[in-house]
């Protein structure tokens, strides 16, 4: 059973800009798309307080390529360091084949990109399968 934390460390964390009035945290989770309802991997990005909604797969260099050439920005997701943005030269020195952590940012209707081959089953813990809110 989970605890609910106390009114003042939530107001806190609020205040800090490590949890949002929606409970989105700097730590990535499975959550819905506001907009369509889609399944997404969403987090409050590093060095910023813009909530992100990511599509809940890795996908590839191809994937990528093709998220960028229609204006999606792709984000490195780990559990460790949250959401980070990834630039020119991460997508130069770390391609999305190698690293395997990339994720497209989500853009509602947009079809679906190629799917990292080295997604596993347990990195499932990120879909949302039953459509519950943090559990707090
Ligand atoms: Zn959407």
């Amino acid at each position: 059973m989970t605890k609910t934390p106390p009114t003042w460390v939530i107001n806190q964390l609020i205040t800090d800009g490590d949890l949002t009035p929606d409970r989105y945290t700097r730590h990535p989770q499975a959550r819905r798309c506001p907009a369509c309802g889609a399944n997404t991997t969403a987090a409050i990005r590093s060095m910023s307080n813009e909530v992100v909604h990511c599509d809940p797969y890795p996908t590839t260099n191809e994937g990528e390529f093709l998220a960028a050439m229609a204006g999606r920005r792709t984000f490195f997701v780990s559990n460790y360091y949250g959401i980070e943005t990834r630039f020119d030269f991460d997508i130069l020195y770390l391609p999305a084949d190698k690293c395997g952590q990339i994720h497209a940012e989500h853009q509602c209707g947009k079809p679906p990109l190629p799917k990292h081959p080295d997604f596993t089953p347990t990195q499932k813990k990120y879909l949302n399968t039953n459509n519950q809110p943090a559990p707090f």
